[in-house]
């Protein structure tokens, strides 16, 4: 596939690749990623340039399976044209409006069709660009809402640790991976709480479930009971968190949690940036436990990646106190909200996501997979595989006794990554290999991953002596 051709830069799209990759280092500022170090090294700053199903090309024409579906968000796939047909259709009709007075037709299309497609009476969509502006207008929702509703004084969010909301001031305060961020950014918002994770592999308070009786959810009852219910305004949640290693919450977890917050008037958001849109074999991970929260985010699987555009949708509980005619505006406002090229972009997407199936697909893709995974048990480095539809994680221990982790930096986990990679696999491997890919993925490829980690695996066992 020829690269568009663009007019106005130096660097001609047609460049050749190290010519693209010096322009890149010296111009690209790459997220979250010790980039002058990959700009040092080739091999660790790819251009990629085409992409198909579950297959990516790089500038050199090598091919990768996308085992993590980009960042956990390219449900249906590379390379689907008509998404893009529908977005230039959509951008030569109209492609932006106003997004305080007025709205446009595919946004009341879309939001529609997620009122019909998230569970309960969700139904008021709140438009934004990404996941982390989506948490960041859930928070201000929920406290507004409180305010309004009489509780000027429930502020307070309270989050788990382990879990990641977006990189926003507060999305950040509320994540669980406020370590990474503390020495640059805190103080963090103020009233961010956090609590343990239900991390049976881990857990933080050394319990086993079934006898612990899911005790990490009553701590949270424990903590707003402490805190006092009337300064809490929510409490968020992903139901699976994959940045807090893809642990499955045992059954009673999630519903009891919104029994909890019910018991106290305290909002409940839930975070399915992630687990949204098929990635766990249902619409929403919220089916799997019945869950219906106050205030739902988001964003990534909404147009698999294909433009920037998120959500957060809410009860009409929630929304009634803005609603009314004498109702108070909501104080907060994002340009982008529900730019129309972006909801024609979702409209198409989640039309190839319900008319190929890709939900079912990845229901049974996902058993398949973990099925398969089973294998690499008998590497002494395998600790638990675990997951849900297509989100699943491989987790690495030195000891299976002391379960004791690999170094996030260590040379274990650079090297596996380096392996990996050469193998033809993008995942993202600390001491965690985290597996999401498109939705659409076939047996075939899934033998492929598991074959790659599985020799993987066996390299760095022989390298580092863990056989
Ligand atoms: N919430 C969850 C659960 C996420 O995993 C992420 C990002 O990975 C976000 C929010 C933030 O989304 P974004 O990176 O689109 O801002």
């Amino acid at each position: 596939m020829a690269p568009f051709p663009h007019t106005f830069s130096s660097v001609p799209a047609q460049a050749d690749p190290s010519a693209l990759l010096e322009a890149g280092n010296e111009h690209v500022w790459i997220h979250a990623s010790s980039w002058r170090a990959l700009a040092a090294s080739q091999e660790g700053k790819r251009i990629m340039v085409e992409g198909r199903g579950c297959i990516l090309k790089d500038i050199d024409g090598k091919e990768y399976i996308d085992g993590l579906a980009g960042l956990w968000l390219v449900n249906v796939g590379h390379g689907r044209k008509e998404i893009g047909e529908a977005m230039a259709a959509q951008a030569g009709t109209l492609a932006y409006a106003s997004s305080t007075q007025m709205t446009t037709v595919p946004a009341i299309q879309l939001a529609t069709l997620l009122s019909e497609l998230t569970p309960g009476d969700l139904s008021t969509v709140f438009f934004c660009s990404g996941g982390s502006e989506a948490v960041e207008s859930a928070i201000k929702i929920a406290r507004q809402y409180q305010y309004l509703a009489g509780f000027p004084k429930r502020f307070k969010i309270i989050g788990r640790r382990g879990s990641y909301h977006g990189a926003t001031f507060g999305a950040m305060s509320v994540s669980g991976t406020r370590q990474m961020t503390e020495p640059y950014y805190s103080p963090f918002m103020n009233g961010a709480l956090h609590v343990a994770p239900p991390y049976c592999y881990r857990c933080d308070y050394r319990h086993t479930y079934p006898a612990c009786d899911v005790y990490c959810v009553d701590a949270i009852e424990q903590l707003i009971e402490h805190e006092g219910p009337q300064t809490v305004a929510a409490v968020i949640a992903e139901p699976i968190s994959a940045s807090g290693g893809i642990a499955i919450p045992p059954p009673e977890y999630l519903p009891r949690l919104r029994q909890i917050c019910d018991r106290h008037g305290v909002l409940l958001i839930v975070d399915e940036v992630i687990t949204g849109f098929g990635r766990t074999g249902k619409m929403f991970a919220s089916e799997h436990w019945g869950l219906v929260g106050d205030i739902m985010t988001m964003a990534k699987g909404l147009s698999s990646g294909y433009a920037p555009i998120a959500a957060a949708i809410c009860r009409p509980k929630v929304v009634e106190p803005f609603a009314s005619e004498t109702g108070k505006r909501l104080s907060h406002l994002l340009t982008f909200g529900g730019q129309a090229v972006a909801c024609a972009a979702a409209l198409a997407n989640l039309d190839i996501l319900q008319r190929e199936r890709l939900v079912e697909n990845a229901a049974a893709m996902g058993t398949y997979l973990l099925e398969q995974l089973q294998g690499l048990r008998s590497h002494p480095t395998v600790g638990d595989i675990r997951g849900l539809g297509l989100l699943i994680a491989v987790e690495l221990v030195k000891d299976r006794t002391t379960k004791e982790k690999f170094a996030m930096d260590g040379e274990e986990v650079k090297t596996l990554n380096t392996l990996l990679l050469d193998k033809g696999l993008l995942t993202r491997a600390t001491h965690i290999i985290m597996l999401s890919p498109p939705l659409c993925i076939t047996r075939a490829e899934i033998d492929r991953i598991v074959e790659i980690i599985d020799s993987s695996l066996t390299t760095l066992e022989q390298q580092y002596g863990y056989c």
